[in-house]
């Protein structure tokens, strides 16, 4: 199958990012800025370190984080027209 190494290839791209959101997040460790928002400085929610610990933002700024909670390979599904077809 050709789509085998595509198919890695997407899981160790996605990997890649992975790590470097671990990464930047060990390093605010280090730093002491762990928990603390990169867009407004404020503190990050406990309830959204638990659900992302790499998290780089508070809840009032979540498209600046931009980690892959699910797998690369989630099917988009394409939208549907609702309703009665006329
Ligand atoms: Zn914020």
């Amino acid at each position: 199958m050709a789509q085998t190494a595509d198919h890695y290839a997407a899981v160790l791209s996605a990997s890649e990012g992975v790590l470097d959101d671990v990464e930047r997040a060990l390093a605010r460790l280090d730093d002491g800025t762990y928990g603390v928002c990169e867009a407004c400085g404020g503190p990050i929610d406990h309830a959204r370190l638990d659900e992302l610990p790499v998290a780089r933002t508070c809840a009032g700024h979540p498209r600046l984080t931009d980690p892959a909670p699910t797998g690369p390979s989630e099917p988009r599904p394409a939208e549907r027209p609702a309703g009665p077809s006329a």
